[in-house]
Parts: structure tokens; C-alpha cells; sequence
């Protein structure tokens, strides 16, 4: 998409010439002819920069430019004064106000031009960083918030069951609750353990099938309580080669989405496949599904599907499944349609059962 530059100039011909100038350069372009029109065109255009010249009637370049960077939108806005006052005093006082730049007039269109673009660029990546750290900040709000209510979950009810006749009837919610909180503390320390080790994971070769029945077992309460059909589809052994607890955490996630977003009585299915040095495991679920416009972003850092919001999730999930399934050399697809349910397809390399190894690291 086109930038766009607000261009402060209250004598028409030089506003033009900046405007073509830019708009050479690629730029989309908005005049303002004084103060007060281009602190409303901030508001109304949000611009990417703001060309700004400082003699103009009544509300001045200087008034402009502490007005904007008292304003939200105007705070980060990389503003780029223009002036034929060229004392170093009127520099430093426009460079104090908070401009990003000071070019006296006349000046070099070219020099211009690419001062314009260095500060969109440098604008853009803080605005990026910004954005990445509020991320994070969510995500550990997120994490903090779950891991406090499992741990009131299992406090309460164990504290209770210490005191009743038969403790048993406490036991199934500190489960769940103690399930949950492994599984945040999983995807949280198998994500920082990629980051750390840049994508080595050690491996072993183990029973897909084995483990993926192990998983139903732990989801099983889960999906009792939505009164959820979970079948597998496979009784013997598949053997393949990755890290166990990354392959546990890549099906623990896939398979609590398809019960967190299938309907009441809904079913859930898992068939196994294999050919071409892989084995394929299918979560099939028949729940709400996801539209084919959102179907490309799922798999995104944070990002999740219109409708999810009462659903708890910070978006990690899915995120964590692509990262940990490629680094173990495997593949990741998923196919849905509103309505009718999704399939998440897992694919891990095939482990050679002639060619039984110790665990090993991956380079
Ligand atoms: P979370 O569940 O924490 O929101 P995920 O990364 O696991 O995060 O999933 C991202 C989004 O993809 C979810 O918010 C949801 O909108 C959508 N999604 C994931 N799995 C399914 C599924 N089986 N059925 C429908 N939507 C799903």
C-alpha cells in the first residue's frame, strides 16, 4: 500500500511541487495550507509522515508540531520540518519540540526524499517491535490468569477432599485443572527451548499410535463434560521419529481445539496414514469449522478466528504445533469449512524399524 505524506505549506506552488515530487516517488499525498488544518488532517488521514513548514499565519510550524506530539495520534509521528530558517538555534528548537528532522530551505529534493523514506521506515519498525511486545504482554497476562484459576481450582478442591468422606468425587477438576496448567507450562518451555537451542530437539523413536491414544486419555474428561465422542482409528503401531514431548504437546493442542471448538455431542475422529517415509495423523472434528478467508492465518503467532473471543485461547496453540511439527522435520495442514467441521493433518517422519536408534540430537 502507498504511503501517505502530509504536506504542511501555506504557499500553493511549493506545496505542489513537493506533492509531484512524492507522488513520483510513489507516495499518495495531502496538502494542508495551515496550522489548525493539519492537526485535523492527522486525525482524519493518520499519515505515515508529515512534511512541515514553520512560518505560517496564526497556529505556526512550531505550535503544530507540540500540539501533534502532545496528541495520540501525532505522538510517534515522524515529522520532518522544512523552513528557510537555517540558524542553528531554529534547528535545535524545532528538533526539541520533538521534530525528527530539520531541512533548511533550499534543499535537495533527492536528500529529501530519502530522509522521508529512512524515518517511514524506521517508524514502521518500532511500530512493529511495539506491537510484538504487546503480544507478549498478552500472552503472559493470558498465562498468568489460567495458571492462577487452575491452581485456585486444584487448592479448593483438594482442600476439600482432605476433609470429606470420599475424596474421590474432588478429583476429576483438580485433573483437568492440573492438565491445563501442564499444558500451558509445555508450550511455553517448548517454545523457549526452540527459540534457545535455534530448533534442536532431541528425538527417539516411539509408537504415534501409542501416544496419541495416551493423549485421548487425558483430553477424555475434557470431552465428557461437552459430552464429545472421541474415536481412534488405528490399534497397531506406527512408528516414527521425534521428540516425545513435543509430539504429545503438538496432538495435546490439536486435540483440544477440536474439542474447545466443536459443538455439544459433537465427535471427534483421528485416523493414521502412512507412505513416503511419513505417518499422518487426521484430527477430523464436525464442530463450527473456519472460514476459508481465515483458514491461511490460524497458524499465525496470536492470531485467532472471528467468533473464538468467549473461548479461552491466546492464539499460541496453533502456532506451537507448526513450529514444533517442522522442527522435527514434519508437515502441518489443515483444511475446514464453516459449518462443517475441520481436519488438522500432522505428517512426522517415519521411524525405520530395522534402524531402531538411541535418542539423538538433531541438527
Ligand atoms: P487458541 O485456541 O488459544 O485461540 P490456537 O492457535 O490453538 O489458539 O487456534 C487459533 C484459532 O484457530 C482459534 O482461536 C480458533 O479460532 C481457530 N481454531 C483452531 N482449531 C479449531 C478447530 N478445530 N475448529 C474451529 N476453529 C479452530
Amino acid at each position: 500500500m502507498k504511503k501517505l505524506i502530509l504536506i504542511v505549506e501555506d504557499e500553493d506552488d511549493l506545496a505542489a511541487l513537493l506533492s509531484y515530487h512524492l507522488q513520483k516517488e510513489n507516495y499518495q499525498t495531502v496538502i494542508a495550507r495551515n496550522g489548525d488544518e493539519a492537526i485535523d488532517a492527522v486525525q482524519c488521514h493518520e499519515p505515515d509522515a508529515i512534511l512541515l513548514d514553520i512560518m505560517m499565519p496564526e497556529l505556526d510550524g512550531w505550535d503544530v508540531c507540540r500540539n501533534l506530539r502532545e496528541s495520540t495520534k501525532g505522538k510517534t509521528l515522524p515529522i520532518i520540518m522544512i523552513s528557510a530558517l537555517s540558524d542553528e538555534k531554529d534547528r535545535i528548537k524545532g528538533l526539541s519540540l520533538g521534530a525528527d528532522d530539520y531541512v533548511s530551505k533550499p534543499y535537495s529534493m533527492k536528500e529529501l526524499l530519502l530522509k522521508i523514506g529512512r524515518h517511514i521506515d524506521r517508524h514502521q519498525m518500532i511500530k512493529e517491535m511495539k506491537a510484538r511486545e504487546q503480544e507478549q504482554n498478552t500472552a503472559v497476562q493470558y498465562m498468568i490468569h489460567e495458571m492462577k484459576n487452575a491452581m485456585a481450582v486444584i487448592g479448593g478442591y483438594s482442600s476439600r477432599a482432605l476433609t470429606k468422606d470420599d475424596p474421590r468425587n474432588y478429583l476429576k477438576p483438580i485433573h483437568i485443572a492440573a492438565m491445563h496448567a501442564e499444558s500451558l507450562l509445555n508450550n511455553a518451555s517448548l517454545l523457549s527451548q526452540l527459540e534457545n537451542t535455534r530448533g534442536n530437539l532431541t528425538t527417539e523413536a516411539i509408537d504415534l499410535v501409542a501416544v496419541a491414544n495416551d493423549v485421548v486419555d487425558m483430553v477424555r474428561d475434557m470431552a465428557k463434560k461437552r459430552r464429545i465422542e472421541i474415536a481412534v482409528m488405528k490399534s497397531t503401531p506406527l512408528l516414527v521419529r521425534v521428540n516425545r514431548t513435543a509430539v504429545r504437546q503438538v496432538l495435546l493442542n490439536l486435540l483440544s481445539n477440536a474439542i474447545k471448538y466443536n459443538r455439544a455431542d459433537g465427535r471427534v475422529w483421528l485416523y493414521f496414514d502412512d507412505g513416503d517415509g511419513m505417518v499422518d495423523v487426521s484430527i477430523r472434528d464436525d464442530g463450527n469449522g473456519i472460514g476459508c478467508e481465515e483458514l491461511p492465518k490460524i497458524f499465525d503467532k496470536f492470531y485467532r478466528a472471528a467468533g473464538s473471543e468467549k473461548i479461552k485461547g491466546a492464539g499460541l496453540g496453533l502456532y506451537i504445533v507448526k513450529v514444533l511439527t517442522e522442527t522435527m522435520g514434519g508437515k502441518i495442514s489443515a483444511e475446514s469449512d464453516r459449518g462443517f467441521g475441520s481436519t488438522f493433518t500432522v505428517s512426522f517422519p517415519e521411524e525405520n524399524a530395522s534402524s531402531l536408534r538411541p535418542a539423538r540430537e538433531v541438527a
